[in-house]
């Protein structure tokens, strides 16, 4: 299948009632983990980049593997997606690569790092979206502001102090038109999350819940949804790792989430544990190996596994084959028409 728009997956999720898990990636073996684990689950699929993850293996390596990716499973709906675009030369950049979705993460400045006023994430996502949506290319926005930082993105802490506000998230979404909206419930990027297992007073559910009450049409977005789970991490340490004690997201509350309007569930986390767990293994029980295929063939089937276990949990798997891809150019006419709408559905409070 050709790549298709973030938005058609995220309308065919909502109407299927599932998550899709937005997986990121930064070379060839996450990209062919993920494509593994999508197509033995038969999953949609969203792949994404980060702009570290853009320098790291530079633009035209990414970009042409994740088109290998959707060449040789045709059967497989997959978006690809920029993660944290932190401006619009960012996004644009995207979008003119080929690109068929783009998050503006509007939140923080362009430093990505300090936090933004309401007024300029509105202005900066809509100058996004305008652009992005007359090349039929979706847009992901963030209200409120996420703890933690990953690959040098993010405002720090612990994800408490910039909590969605409702109201807001209803004028946001109202304002700029974006077609998915992340929002800040107390999860953090990386592996150190939480201290415990998360209960209420850290991971807002009942903001989330909340917020979908108020725009029961709009996709929203989960960042920082690693579980980070107990054994990924003992593997690390049983082989020479340091891993402090740490908790991620359970997947029982991500599993409430996309009964509450979450479409898309970013996990990065869990796979980098999956994959290093797996080279230290190698390294550790046999040092004297030295062919990089002999530890990067047991990484990528450990991320593979993890891929796989989230798709079934979140409910994607089973859904490649529910739709045709509609060509971007077709979703930019349904912009322009209207027949895609940007007006989000609001009810009373
Ligand atoms: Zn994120």
């Amino acid at each position: 299948m050709p790549l298709v728009s973030m938005r058609q997956l995220l309308d065919e999720a909502a109407k299927g009632g599932y998550g899709v898990g937005a997986f990121n990636v930064n070379d060839m073996e996450q990209i062919q983990a993920i494509m593994g684990a999508a197509k033995e689950t038969n999953s949609p699929v969203i792949i994404q980049a980060s702009r570290g993850a853009r320098q790291f293996a530079q633009d035209k390596y990414l970009f042409h593997l994740i088109l290998a990716a959707a060449e040789l499973n045709p059967e497989i709906p997959i978006a690809m997606h920029q993660d944290h675009g932190n401006s619009f030369e960012t996004c644009k950049s995207a979008i003119e690569l080929g690109y068929t979705s783009v998050m503006m993460d509007g939140s923080l400045k362009e430093d990505g790092k300090t936090p933004a006023t309401f007024e300029e994430n509105v202005a900066v996502t809509k100058k996004v979206v305008d652009f992005a949506h007359e090349r039929g290319v979706t847009v992901e926005g963030e209200i409120g502001v996420l703890g933690g930082v990953e690959d040098g993105h993010g405002a720090g802490g612990t994800g408490l102090e910039h909590i969605t506000d409702p109201d807001q998230a209803v004028e946001f979404a109202e304002l700029t038109g974006v077609d998915a909206l992340a929002i800040a419930i107390g999860t953090s990027h990386g592996a150190y999350k939480f201290s415990k297992k998360p209960d209420g007073s850290v991971l807002k559910m009942d903001v989330l819940i909340a917020i979908h009450k108020r725009l029961p049409n709009t996709h929203l977005v989960m960042h920082g949804s690693s579980s980070v789970p107990k054994d990924l991490q003992d593997v690390i340490n049983k082989y020479g790792g340091k891993l402090k004690e740490t908790w991620g997201v359970p997947v029982e509350e991500i599993q409430l989430g996309i009964r509450n309007g979450v479409r898309k569930v970013n996990v990065d986390t869990d796979n980098r544990l999956a994959m290093t767990g797996a080279i230290r293994k190698v390294l550790w029980e046999t040092p004297e190996k030295f062919d990089p295929r002999d530890y990067m063939k047991p990484a990528r089937e450990a991320m593979q596994k993890v891929v796989s276990l989230r798709m079934a949990q979140f409910g994607q798997a089973g859904h490649a084959g529910d739709y045709k891809a509609v060509t971007i150019a077709e979703i930019a006419k349904g912009y322009k028409d209207g027949s895609l709408s940007t007006k989000p559905l609001v009810a009373a409070r």
